[in-house]
């Protein structure tokens, strides 16, 4: 099992925006969740993780590329960095050039609605010409959350088809299915042959979980899922756990169930083969 998307927080790394807005949904629980208490938790149930960092000052939440390299250098044999960006900065594509080469990073993370940018205007399109430069691959929230200050409409994942078009070769993940718009991403992700979707933090909501791997069944892309649980907001074991019952909403029913051995395939996906991060 390896587990795709998880992050780890420091302490002064998530404030304005989005710590307000944490606080209002996850309660007390954002305190417990977000400062992992041991650096090898996140993968104590897994064969390894990506580890993103975040560089999102607009709605306050900044991760730094070094914070993250660190963590994952000590833990080389499990831990992959991937870096993040701002793609507002005049100088993004050195900042992740240095992050790669200098820091020993090997992906990046970009999130339109976190950093408010949108993804396809042109004048971005030479942080993706550098990622494909470096053949590493960029993993996008591309989807809701619920920071009020975040740019919804830069967030929808065909968003990135124009991108996908252009950079042919490069390597693009689409976290948590794009949700809500998760028939969008799994549309986008079928025309793209290097675009691939994360399942992480989609167990708590059955009905959306559920329907979302019944469409990728029926376009026929379960094999471009990735397992990942969006870790320290739940864990690998919890995602596991939720994913392995995902049928369960339906016993009794005449409605679609996932094959378990597809469930089984994407839990046992050898996530760093396909991205060639090895
Ligand atoms: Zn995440």
């Amino acid at each position: 099992m390896f587990d795709c998307h998880t992050h780890v927080f420091g302490s002064g790394h998530v404030g304005g925006a989005a710590l307000a807005a944490l606080k209002r949904v996850w309660g007390e629980k954002y305190e417990m969740k977000a400062l992992p208490k041991d650096n090898l938790e996140c993968v104590k149930d897994c064969e390894g993780a990506i580890v993103l960092a975040f560089d999102a000052p607009a709605t306050g939440m900044v991760v730094p590329n070094e914070y993250v390299a660190e963590y994952t250098l000590k833990h080389q044999d499990k831990l992959f960095g991937f870096a993040s960006v701002d793609p507002n900065k005049w100088d993004a594509p050195l900042i992740l050039e240095h992050a790669v080469k200098e820091l020993g990073m090997c992906g990046l993370k970009l999130a339109p609605f976190y950093q408010n940018f949108y993804p396809d205007e042109k004048r971005y399109f030479s942080l993706y010409a550098k990622a494909a430069e470096l053949n590493i691959p960029i993993l996008w929230h591309q989807g809701t959350s619920f920071i009020p200050e975040g740019y919804l409409d830069a967030s929808r994942p065909a968003a990135l088809d124009p991108i996908a078009r252009e950079f042919p070769s490069l390597k693009m993940i689409i976290a948590h299915m794009g949700h809500p718009w998760t028939e969008e991403c799994i549309a986008v992700v079928r025309k793209n042959k290097n675009m691939f979707m994360d399942m992480s933090a989609l167990g708590t909501r059955s009905w959306q979980f559920y329907n979302a791997m019944v469409i990728a069944m029926e376009y026929g892309v379960l094999h471009k899922i990735l397992f990942g649980s969006d870790y320290p907001f739940f864990t690998s074991e919890e995602t596991k756990e939720s994913f392995s019952n995902i049928n369960k909403l339906v016993e009794g029913t005449n409605f679609p169930r996932i094959p378990e051995r597809e469930v089984e395939k994407i839990i046992q996906r050898n996530t760093p083969e396909i991205l060639e991060i090895v």
